[in-house]
């Protein structure tokens, strides 16, 4: 194989009770990205469409993952990378994960696989390490392996892909406006109290079981967030009732994705997906902010190759 054409999905991370450590994979919205053999090494960024990014290999979330890769497997061929975006920088929805994630699937393909899709996450997780400034897992995992994904360690890296309840359907509203990720952090307090933490690893490893059980209403008294929520929410328009109306029309969880501003309802099938959509639309419309609304299933396949 000389060149490849890949389909690179967007992922919701963090998921209310797993902060840094949980994330799924959507299947509606992704980059796609071609990657070809070239004959002088090393890596190249050719072309980006769809958004204004750096073609540099070291100011780009792919040139950066691609080579920690090629710095762990020395080969004498070269790579091109295309990119063509679809999921805007900062939306909160793995935008630099998947470009991450897609630079290192395309070279291990076309290098014959000499490694896993789990030992690809760390080569991925340096490219996050260059959009936020610590790299990361808990998007470029669901990316690589696909579903629902638990980041348990990142020293060493060690992910665990979780069961995915084939009806469980995501809805993610995405306004327009512009949220850092560094500053979503910096709003962070850097202590949590005992009793905080309790009720999150609480809810955290509930949420891990109703996942194997296919307990939804386990999973709806499980996707809380006690800690990050409450003060992240402040920076997202209407969160509140977002989240009322969401619940009313039968969101099994609802929360901010990534570090927002798009926010999550996970729910049961797609008429009630829908709802929570059509419910989502008025809100958002009323403030007259500009947004996107995607309908997902969990991509329980992640990642994939697609015709050229
Ligand atoms: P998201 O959660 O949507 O990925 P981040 O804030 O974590 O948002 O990452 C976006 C940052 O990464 C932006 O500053 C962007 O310029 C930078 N970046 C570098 N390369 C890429 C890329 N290929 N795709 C997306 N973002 C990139």
């Amino acid at each position: 194989m000389e060149k490849i054409k890949i389909f690179s999905p967007g992922s919701v991370a963090n998921v209310s009770c797993g902060f840094d450590v949980l994330g799924f994979c959507l299947d509606d919205v992704g980059d796609e990205m071609i990657v070809r053999k070239t004959k002088s090494p090393g890596v190249k960024i050719t072309k980006i469409e769809g958004q204004k990014l750096p073609l540099d290999v070291k100011k780009n979330v792919a040139g950066v993952a691609a080579t920690a890769l090629l710095n762990n497997h020395p080969t004498k061929e070269g790579f091109e990378i295309e990119i063509y975006k679809n999921i805007k920088a900062g939306s909160g929805i793995g935008s630099s994960a998947a470009s991450a994630a897609g630079a290192v699937f395309g070279i291990n393909e076309l290098l014959g696989r000499p490694f896993t899709s789990h030992e690809l996450i760390v080569f991925a997780m340096e490219g996050e390490g260059l959009a936020s400034g610590a790299p990361h897992a808990d998007n470029v995992s669901p990316v690589l392996l696909g579903g629902i994904t638990l980041v348990r360690s990142i020293k060493p890296v060690d992910v665990i892909k979780l069961p995915c309840p084939k009806e469980l359907t995501a809805v993610v509203l995405h306004p327009k406006i512009e949220l850092k990720t560094l500053h979503a952090r910096e709003i962070l307090k850097k202590n949590v109290s005992m009793e905080k933490a309790i009720q999150q690893w609480g809810n955290l490893g509930a949420f891990v079981a109703a996942l194997y059980n296919e307990d939804y209403e386990l999973m709806s008294r499980s996707l809380k967030d006690e800690i990050v929520e409450p003060m992240r929410s402040l920076l997202i328009p209407e969160f509140d009732s977002l989240k009322k109306v969401c619940k009313a029309e039968g969101a099994i969880g609802f929360g901010i994705s990534g570090s927002g501003p798009s926010v999550y309802a996970l729910t049961r099938g797609t008429d009630k997906a829908q709802k929570i959509s059509d419910a989502m639309k008025k809100i958002i419309s009323s403030i007259g902010i500009d947004f996107v609304i995607h309908i997902s299933t969990i991509n329980n396949q992640g990642i994939k190759i697609i015709p050229n």
